[in-house]
């Protein structure tokens, strides 16, 4: 399965607004920059929302991103 298919399904599963750094901390992703390359790409699709915002997981004011 890719990053991108097991990132959208778990936003999907978790709901909420999650950042790069939970995103790869939750997917067990080595680097949380694979965590954003791949969270800017599914942002891109209809189905997620990329956008500055509060973490559910850390609280941290930062890029964050949604399932629709
Ligand atoms: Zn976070």
């Amino acid at each position: 399965m890719t990053i991108a298919k097991r990132m959208s399904l778990w936003l999907r599963e978790f709901g909420g607004a999650y950042c790069d750094n939970c995103l790869a901390k939750e997917l067990k992703l080595s680097r949380s920059q694979e965590a954003g390359r791949v969270a800017r790409a599914l942002s891109k699709t209809a189905n997620f929302y990329r956008e500055r915002g509060i973490c559910s997981l850390c609280g941290a004011e930062k890029k964050v991103t949604t399932a629709l």
